[in-house]
Order: structure tokens, then C-alpha cells, then sequence
């Protein structure tokens, strides 16, 4: 982000409550951008952000953080077990709660399949995750913080069947009954929302 030079402008949208907004554009067009002012990383040189009516300066920016999900398309894995790295925005979660949202994000049985289960180690010094697994992974922690708003990078990176589809699956329970805002590559998302 430079000065005098705007990653976005006369952008107003409203999404109530409930509501599946997609955003769709061209490559550095600013939906990360955007992503990340109503995350909460980046604030806006002008204008405000509302939640409910009140704007997001003015909301503690941890019990803002609690009511958002961002579920990126390559999501960050720390050199930690699963279990740990489930828990990055629920730490207190116990392994029932763990599990459940596990089986939610169609990753129980992968993980299961681990030399440790639960317990492996995964990332750069552990386990390497395929592309779609790391994404189950992502919509594990978001299943688990149960977030009122998701906010969605749809992926772009070629998964194979088997995970596309549980990946699919995934998603469509995850945003059930949640407002979200998705990052939007494909048309079917598009038509759905
Ligand atoms: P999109 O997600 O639609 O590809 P981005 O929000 O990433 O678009 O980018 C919008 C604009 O903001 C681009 O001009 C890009 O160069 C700029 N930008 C995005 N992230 C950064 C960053 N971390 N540092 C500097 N400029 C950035």
C-alpha cells in the first residue's frame, strides 16, 4: 500500500445478517484488501466500517476478531500437532469439540489416517498436508470458533476429486445459517450467492 495511491475506493456495500455476498474481480483489484479492513488487519485512510450500527473503532478489536472467520485459501499451518493447530482461535476447545469440528470439515477421517491421529505433527518440520486437506484444516478452526461472518478465499489451486468434493461439502455446511463474504473464482459460487 503506497501513499497517494488508493488499493480501493467508493467501495459501500450492506451485508444483513444471513446474507452470501460474493466479489468477484480481477487480480489486485482489492477484495484481499478488503478481506483484510473488515478483518480488522489494515484500517481505512477514509470512511467506516459498522457492525450492528456501531463502527468497528469502536468495538474491542479481540470481541470483534471472535465474531470473524477468515478462512484463506492457503491457510498458515504451524509446526504443532493438528490438535494444536485446530485450536488457533479456540484454545480452550476440548478434543470432543475438536473432533466434531473435524467431522464437520470432512477432515476426521485424514487426520485419523495419521501416523499420531490428532497428535501428529504437521507443517514445515512435520506432515506435509495436501492443498485440500490444508483447507479442511482452515474450515476446521472455523467450525470451531463458530463466527457469526465468514469471510471466504475461495481456492483457485487444482484439487483432486476426492478433496474437491469433500472440500465442497465442507463449505456449504460451514455457511449454513452464517453471513458470509466469499472471495469468489468460480461462477457456480457466484450464482449461489
Ligand atoms: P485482489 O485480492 O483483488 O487481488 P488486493 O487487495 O490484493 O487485490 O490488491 C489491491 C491493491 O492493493 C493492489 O494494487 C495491490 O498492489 C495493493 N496491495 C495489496 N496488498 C498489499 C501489500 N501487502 N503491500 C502493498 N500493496 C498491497
Amino acid at each position: 500500500y503506497q501513499p497517494g495511491r488508493t488499493a480501493l475506493t467508493d467501495v459501500s456495500f450492506r451485508i444483513q445478517a444471513g446474507e452470501r455476498i460474493a466479489v468477484v474481480g480481477p487480480s489486485g483489484g482489492g477484495k484481499s484488501t478488503l478481506a483484510s479492513l473488515l478483518l480488522g488487519f489494515i484500517e481505512p485512510d477514509e470512511g467506516q466500517i459498522y457492525y450492528a450500527g456501531r463502527p468497528l473503532t469502536e468495538i474491542e478489536i479481540s470481541s470483534w476478531r471472535e465474531k470473524v472467520v477468515w478462512v484463506p485459501q492457503k491457510p498458515y499451518l504451524f509446526n504443532d500437532t493438528i490438535a494444536a493447530n485446530l485450536k488457533v482461535g479456540h484454545p480452550s476447545a476440548n478434543q470432543d469439540e475438536l473432533v466434531r469440528a473435524a467431522k464437520l470439515a470432512q477432515a476426521d477421517d485424514f487426520i485419523l489416517s495419521l501416523p499420531n491421529g490428532y497428535e501428529t505433527v504437521v507443517g514445515e518440520r512435520g506432515v506435509r498436508l495436501s492443498a485440500g486437506e490444508a483447507q479442511r484444516i482452515a474450515l476446521a478452526r472455523a467450525f470451531l470458533k463458530d463466527a457469526e461472518l465468514v469471510i471466504l478465499d475461495e481456492a483457485t489451486s487444482h484439487l483432486d476429486l476426492e478433496n474437491e468434493a469433500a472440500v465442497e461439502k465442507a463449505i456449504s455446511s460451514l455457511l449454513k445459517s452464517r453471513t458470509v463474504l466469499v472471495i469468489a473464482h468460480r461462477l457456480s459460487t457466484v450464482r449461489q450467492a
